[in-house]
């Protein structure tokens, strides 16, 4: 378990002051003319060691990612710095506590990340419906200009770096970095053709990186108690603190900062009060938002709960929501439901995500009810499989990948519930107990 001493997110909560005074109390905004003057190459240095990994998803390398950034930006091609504050993958709930009740912590991060990588100004691009977390985010910011900490002489060094807070219209394709990029600059958020990567034709055409709000978040704190500091929690590989967002049939869901690596038992049993109606009662997790293929009861119980650890499971930490499910769940309704989701919120651009993600939800709702044929639940997973690794983004495998984990898992369910439709009533209840499942 995370020491107290280590929590990076000391009012998680909202318990204290969010404003300048009391993140200035906690720490925040503390020496950071001293850290700037550390350098932007030893800054970059810093993040690389402590291995932190991008905090949006997809977990790449931070500072690997800031070194594909320009060292001596051109006057007329200024290099940015992107905040995706657009947080709407189902089951997550993280960037809008740091927003909500540790605004500073974004903001010294935009500073000391935005110098780091010579960027001139730092746009947040914040979720249409965070309204009240978009006006303390501008508050915080505000803040920030009165005290010189933003602006002309940001922190009374002679570097100019301005922080503007920009709101989205609810779209969650925006959350894509270049969708984002697109929606920033007034147009229509559909994501770009890679390449070219935004580090080289970014924002307004100028070199620009994207980054997760927790992984802005995280830098001062990093910066300040060293990169061995941070690369010392969690397992190799996987280091540091995580926001975890524990939703479903626990106890008491929650959103709790704990290290990297910790076991899924332990996170629930910790942070949650357990699973309702006790672990036996455990059908199934999806690890990492709603995009990752779920893992059952007995894969996921004793497995590390980070990047490679859910890998191995063939699924993913992704935002690190986690959404659990007991055995009252009808898991092929809950896969069919987050299959709509993505057929809603596919921009349509290309082919195999605007006709395979309708395609896939109208199969699943079949499998549903039963109302199939056998043969179609190989035929769905041939066309997720087509589907997946064809688009233009990773909505395409977010659409694929929970119908891949369901079938992986779950196939007798399906199959049992296309006999039982088809008039063979004999099919016994198809999903064992835990511990059968565990032999
Ligand atoms: Fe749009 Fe889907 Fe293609 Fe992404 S994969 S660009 S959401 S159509």
């Amino acid at each position: 378990m995370l020491a107290d001493s280590d929590r990076i997110f000391t009012n998680l909560y909202g318990e204290r002051d969010w404003g300048i005074e009391g993140a200035m109390a906690r720490g925040d905004w503390r020496d950071t003319a001293d850290l700037l003057a550390l350098g932007p190459d030893r800054l970059i240095d810093i993040v690389k060691a402590s291995g932190l990994r991008g905090r949006g998803g997809a977990g790449f390398p931070t500072g690997v990612k800031w070194g594909f950034m320009p060292k001596e930006p051109r006057p007329d091609r200024p290099s940015y710095l992107v905040i995706n504050a657009d947080e709407s993958e189902p089951g997550t709930c993280k960037d809008r506590e740091i927003i909500r009740h540790d605004p500073h912590k974004l903001l010294e991060g935009a500073l000391l990340a935005g110098y780091a990588m010579r960027a001139r100004a730092c746009y947040i691009y914040i979720r249409g419906e965070f309204v009240r977390e978009a006006e303390r985010l501008e508050a915080a910011v505000r803040q920030a200009y009165d005290r010189g900490f933003l602006g002309a002489k940001a922190c009374g060094t002679g570097y100019a770096y301005d922080v503007f807070v920009h709101r989205g219209a609810g779209a969650y394709i925006c959350g894509e970095e270049t969708a984002l990029i697109e929606s920033l600059e007034g147009k229509k958020g559909q994501p770009r053709l890679k390449p070219p990567f935004p580090a080289g034709v970014g924002l307004y055409g100028c070199p620009t990186t994207v980054n997760n709000v927790e992984s802005i978040a995280v830098i001062p704190t990093i910066v300040r108690r060293g990169a061995e500091w941070f690369a010392g929690i969690g397992r190799p590989n996987n280091t540091g603190t995580k926001l975890f967002c524990i939703s479903g049939h626990v106890e008491r869901p929650c959103t709790v900062e704990e290290a990297m690596g910790i076991s899924f038992r332990e996170l629930v049993e910790t942070h949650c009060g357990g699973i309702r109606g006790g672990w036996d009662n455990l059908l199934a997790v999806i690890p990492g938002g709603s995009s990752v293929p779920l893992v059952p009861a007995h894969e996921i119980i004793d497995a590390p709960m980070d990047f490679d650890g859910l890998r191995e499971l063939k699924s993913g930490l992704g935002t690190a929501a986690v959404i659990v499910m007991d055995r009252s769940t009808d898991i092929v309704k809950a896969i069919a439901r987050i299959s709509y989701f993505y057929k809603h919120e596919s921009c349509g651009q290309c082919t195999p995500c605007r006709e395979g993600t309708g395609w896939m939800w109208r199969v699943m709702n079949r499998l549903v009810t039963g109302d199939a044929e056998p043969h179609e639940i190989d035929l769905l997973l041939d066309v997720a499989g087509q589907v997946e690794g064809h688009t233009i983004c990773a909505l395409g495998d977010a659409a694929a990948w929970p119908i891949q984990g369901l079938i992986r898992h779950f196939r007798p369910e399906i199959e049992a519930r296309i006999a039982r439709r088809r008039g063979f009533v004999q099919v016994p209840d198809t999903v064992p107990p835990l511990a059968a499942a565990a032999e």
